[in-house]
């Protein structure tokens, strides 16, 4: 009679009750996919159980009828072939997850059925026929002449899966890949091994080691999941992008952005925004049909859904957007969260995962500079992306070939009638040498870091001009802050060092801000201001007039002087509500104690009547126009040369 050795049996039950307990996690969602996961352990453990029972039933054949153990035998066969077409089929679902083609998985579907089919019809007819498996007259268990039948399906199993690997392996996840890597070696050599040597029990090692690598290649991985909500991150959606790009599918990108979130978290507390973000991850995941979704950052999320329909896709940004626009429960009140959407699709064309990133976060940020709540990635934003791609680039090689030129445009005051001061203004030429006005590289050198480099080759070419003298009739020269230079902890110290550094008083540098730095930052503005006036570095509020006007913001700070805005001096001539604006205004700062500099007069008419108005200096075209640093001197040599014979 043959003898099995049943240990690997119990080990191998053992390991897979551990990956049980590891996997069972009542807090995650239970997806079908993990449900798929978690009947292959059970169906590992049934069939391990059913082999132990059924050897230790043909080893007391005397007292256990042989019925019973041919459906004892009859079960496990069956049950372990469930098991392994179990495991195969959640091998091809992760294998096949990044590939549109679900025709891949239909066939997939039906060969496994079919192998199944062919084996249970096998299984039923052994019953009569004892060509898997029989009991002789003695009771002895032997073996029919199909009895390898039993591993040969896990072995078709394995090619399959073989065969699909290599077909779509463009779309196929790293974890996926190490599987490929590992399973089906694995399951093949043991296979072989319990062929050679068939009173060593191996089925159960065979599955408990396949699932094991599956556990750890997908199923433990928090890596790829956001701990706050449960579903993928950043991370898992690189890795999606990548693998649907590189087999050229087409796909849908939502990305939502939350608003103003920190006051959700300072009004409401952190744990309510936590919640909030927890519903806003459930309510999106309604749409994720057919695709995923993710939390990409803090406070966005992403859908990537496969496929082209036009009309679909429509249908879905709309429900999209109006499911975001819903109020959120959180506790007894409900809050409503601002949003800003971004929508991209992608259908084959030639660029990498990473500028699908910055075209979203680029969408993201147009609208919410300009308060939009949708911004397609469509010919138009992809343009002005390009334009903004290039502006970055040349902004870097001329940081890099000190191309960027610092310009100064004189400015009359009035009380001495002359002029004793000027603005730097900063001057970049492109690759064919036409100028790119500041106004539009600017603003794209604060968003992304660059405007820092620039300050300080402006502040070093002024404290280098001033130092060396040789502009004597330029008492003052003023420069503009960005935003985020004038939040630097280190601002004092650094403008300090350079004037020291060029041996220049403070006094002789001026520094501009505009409304906008100090209407987001008021206190921390106030108290920057205040530090550094005691140091006798002195502002300018810049622009005051273009939109983000606010008396408050004037009032009270340690501003030496205002300069309004060219807008508000164009009507200066013709109309007469500009008139009786500026007749007010500049005796009220007066009154504040703040002098007033008047931007963009270009005629000397304007100038007249900025003067008669009480402005006290004049900055504009009609006086002098920015000019490079070598011409400076020149043009203060003609004007007094000028004065001398007028
Ligand atoms: P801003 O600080 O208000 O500078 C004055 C702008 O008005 C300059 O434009 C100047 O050339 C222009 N301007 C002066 N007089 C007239 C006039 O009579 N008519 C007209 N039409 N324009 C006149 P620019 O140099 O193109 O600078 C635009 C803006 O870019 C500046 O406005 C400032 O906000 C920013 N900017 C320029 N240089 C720097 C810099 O070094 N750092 C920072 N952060 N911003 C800068
Ligand atoms: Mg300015
Ligand atoms: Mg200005």
């Amino acid at each position: 009679m043959t003898s099995w050795s049943l240990l690997s049996e119990y080990f191998a039950l053992i390991l897979i009750v551990v990956i049980m307990l590891f996997f069972y996690d009542s807090k995650q969602v239970h997806s079908a996919r993990r449900r798929l996961f978690w009947n292959c352990l059970l169906l590992s453990v049934a069939s391990i159980l059913l082999n132990i029972a059924s050897v230790h039933a043909i080893e007391n054949i005397g007292r256990v009828s042989v019925e019973v153990n041919k459906a004892l035998n009859s079960a496990y066969f069956l049950v372990s072939v469930l098991m392994s077409t179990a495991i195969t089929y959640y091998i091809f679902q992760r294998l096949l997850e990044f590939v549109y083609d679900k025709r891949c998985l239909q066939r997939a579907r039906l060969a496994l059925w079919l192998v199944l089919g062919v084996y249970t019809g096998l299984i039923l007819w052994n019953l009569y026929s004892g060509v898997i498996f029989y009991f002789d007259q003695a009771g002895n268990y032997c073996r029919g002449p199909l009895n390898a039948a039993g591993f040969l399906a896990p072995v078709l199993e394995v090619g399959l899966v073989l065969v699909c690997y290599f077909r779509n392996r463009k779309s196929v996840g790293r974890a996926m890949v190490r599987i490929m890597w590992t399973v089906p070696p694995i399951v093949v050599l043991l296979v072989l091994y319990q062929v050679a040597y068939p009173e060593q029990l191996l089925n159960g090692t065979i599955s408990a080691l396949a699932n094991l690598i599956i556990f750890i290649s997908f199923q433990s991985s928090r890596i790829e999941r956001d701990p706050l909500t449960g579903i993928n991150n950043r991370r898992s959606f690189m890795e999606e992008l990548t693998l649907r790009m590189a087999g050229r599918q087409n796909y849908q990108v939502i990305l939502v952005a939350l608003k103003q979130f920190a006051r959700v978290n300072q009004v409401y507390g952190h744990s309510s925004g936590d919640a909030i973000l927890f519903q806003v991850a459930g309510a999106l995941q309604q749409f994720s049909a057919g695709g995923r979704i993710f939390r990409y950052n803090s406070v966005e999320f992403l859908l990537l859904i496969p496929g082209s329909d036009e009309k679909e896709r429509e249908e879905r940004l709309e429900q999209v957007l109006s499911c975001m626009r819903r109020e959120w429960p959180l506790g007894e009140s409900h809050v409503a969260v601002p949003f800003c959407a971004a929508e991209l699709t992608y259908s084959g064309q030639d660029c990498t995962p990473e500028q699908i990133i910055s075209y979203l976060e680029y969408c993201v940020r147009l609208g919410k500079e300009d308060g939009r709540e949708l911004v397609r990635f469509d010919g138009e934003t992809a343009q002005r992306h390009r334009r903004r791609e290039y502006l970055i680039r040349t902004m870097q090689a001329a940081v890099r070939d000190g191309r960027f030129q610092v310009w100064y445009q004189p400015v009359y005051h009035r009380d001495t009638g002359s002029f004793d001061s000027a603005e730097a203004l900063i001057r970049l030429s492109d690759e064919q040498g036409q100028p790119i006005s500041p106004a539009e590289f600017i603003p794209v050198a604060e968003e992304n870091g660059l405007i820092d480099a620039l300050s300080w080759i402006v502040l070093e070419g002024v404290c280098r001009l001033l130092g060396s003298g040789t502009v004597p009739e330029l008492k003052t020269v003023s420069i503009n802050l960005s935003m985020q230079q004038f939040l630097r902890k280190d601002l004092t110290e650094r403008i300090e060092d350079m004037l020291r550094k060029y041996g220049v008083a403070p006094e002789r540098l001026k520094l501009e801000i505009t409304e906008r730095v100090l209407a987001d930052n008021s206190q921390l503005a106030r108290q920057t201001m205040e530090k550094m006036s005691r140091r006798h570095l002195e502002f300018l509020l810049d622009d005051f007039g273009t939109g983000y006007s606010n008396f408050s913001s004037v009032l009270g700070l340690p501003f030496e002087a205002v300069k309004l805005d060219r807008s508000l001096m164009a009507g200066l001539t013709n109309d007469p509500r500009s008139r009786l604006m500026a007749d007010t205004i500049i005796p009220f700062f007066h009154k504040l104690g703040q002098q007033v500099v008047a931007e963009g007069i270009e005629s000397r008419e304007q100038a007249e009547l900025a003067l008669r108005c009480g402005a006290d200096r004049i900055q504009g075209f009609y006086y002098a126009r920015p000019m490079p640093e070598s011409e400076l001197a020149e043009w203060y040599r003609s004007r007094k040369k000028a004065a001398e014979h007028t």
